[in-house]
């Protein structure tokens, strides 16, 4: 049966393009027609009519390009996962996956987790057996022995072993490739401002996973592993932070500029357990600035991490913008420009005839308010209505004038733990 979606607004997903008094006709899981509502009446019989009316926009389903389903955004989850069985693990996930679709995500691409369960929770989706975004799954990530996240059971070095690794987790079912190519902040003994890989070892990935269509995020913190990563060609870098030896975060211009010039899109996984700190330690004008500069900037939160719950993912946009994007700028890096840096623009990330039926209802026009996209009448995930089961109880605005919560960076000898 058709289902027709009416609201005030439509915002497309493309840039600036809206429709008023506008209908969506959704027809098994696809975008049937988009017109107006004169002209319903020509449909015929055996149609559903869902009219949201005054105030109302509906606009493509969010995209969150950088989460972990296994991590339950708790305030140690790397333990939770580390202590619980493959049950357990399995049902966290589920759960996380609820709770993006609870935040209007209908689709998300899952950067790494154990025992290839984010390929299993993405079947049990596809298959109906479980409700949650549409999954793109990498495996375990790619990293050195002992680096960062080595326990999702991703270690491997040299060129040759690296094209292996390439190749197995394609076998696996991975849709894309994740490289840590620095250490990061939740596992002991690595270093975020510290490079992982060689450039050689990259160069081998990027070449294997493009051979196959896939596509390679690169979690990247320090400016060599940045450096490196974008000379080795990756289609994401992920966090772009810069972060130095001494936790600070200083960023390097001319990396920048090749950032832009490449059009790597970037991912700064701004969310809600790093705000607090993020509002402290960069500038406040640091998106516009990277925007002004032509980089391509897309939205993903890393959710699941330390205090980052998944249903959290609007604070991630709303802090975009108070970093200096406009709110045009902040939708279309959570739609349509987020499915083209994750390869499946043709597929969604907007409103189009043909494309799949993802999309949310809201109250109020998120280009005026951000948070209007909290208020959320209706999901619907592949032509499937979803009702939300989780709350976000955390905004940008009421956090950022809280009391400041700045992660602990210890250093000794050589080893960062803490947040
Ligand atoms: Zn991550």
């Amino acid at each position: 049966m058709r289902t027709v979606y009416i609201a005030d607004l439509i915002l497309t997903g493309a840039p600036q393009e809206s429709i008023r008094n506008g209908a969506v006709v959704v027809n098994e899981g696809k975008i049937e027609q988009i017109c107006s509502v004169e002209e319903i009446q020509n449909l015929g019989d055996g149609v559903e009519i869902k009219e949201f009316g005054e105030g109302s926009t509906l606009l493509p389903g969010l995209i969150d390009t950088h989460v972990h389903l296994a991590f339950d955004g708790s305030a140690d989850p790397v333990e939770r996962v580390r202590s619980a069985d493959e049950l357990e693990r399995l049902a966290i996930m589920l759960k996380s996956a609820r709770e993006l679709l609870s935040a209007g995500v209908t689709t998300a691409r899952d950067l790494g987790a154990p025992d290839l369960l984010d390929v299993r929770v993405k079947k049990m989706i596809d298959s109906g057996l479980a409700r949650g975004p549409r999954m793109l799954t990498v495996t375990a990530p790619l990293t050195v022995t002992g680096g960062h996240c080595w326990f999702f059971g991703g270690e491997c070095e040299g060129v040759d072993e690296v094209r292996r690794r390439v190749r197995q987790a394609r076998r696996e079912g991975a849709d894309a490739i994740k490289i840590m190519s620095t250490g990061g902040n939740m596992t002991e003994g690595t270093l975020p401002s510290e490079p992982q890989f060689t450039l050689e070892e990259l160069i081998a990935i990027v070449e294997e996973a493009h051979k196959y269509g896939m596509k390679v995020a690169a979690h990247a913190h320090g400016a060599e592993g940045i450096r490196r990563s974008l000379l080795a060609g990756v289609d994401t870098l992920e966090h772009f932070s810069f972060t130095t030896a001494d936790g600070s975060m200083v960023e390097d211009a001319e990396l920048v500029e090749q950032t832009a010039e490449k059009g790597t899109y970037v991912c700064k996984t701004i969310c809600s357990g790093w705000g607090h700190y993020i509002s402290e330690a960069v500038p406040d004008d640091q998106m516009r600035t990277l925007m002004d500069r032509g980089v391509q900037v897309v939205a993903g939160t890393d959710a699941g991490i330390d205090n980052t719950p998944h249903v959290d993912y609007v604070y991630g946009l709303e802090g975009m913008a108070a970093l200096g994007m406009t709110n045009d700028e902040v939708l279309y890096s959570a739609t349509l420009k987020a499915a083209a840096s994750i390869g499946i623009a043709e597929e969604t990330g907007s409103i189009e005839e043909g494309k799949s039926a993802d999309l949310i209802v809201v109250q109020g026009d998120p280009r005026d308010d951000l948070q209007v996209l909290r208020n959320l009448k209706a999901v619907v995930a592949k032509g499937e209505e979803y009702v939300p089961e989780f709350h976000s109880e955390t905004t940008w605005n009421a956090t950022v004038d809280a009391p400041k919560y700045v992660p602990e960076l210890t250093v000794k000898e050589d080893v960062i733990s803490g947040v």
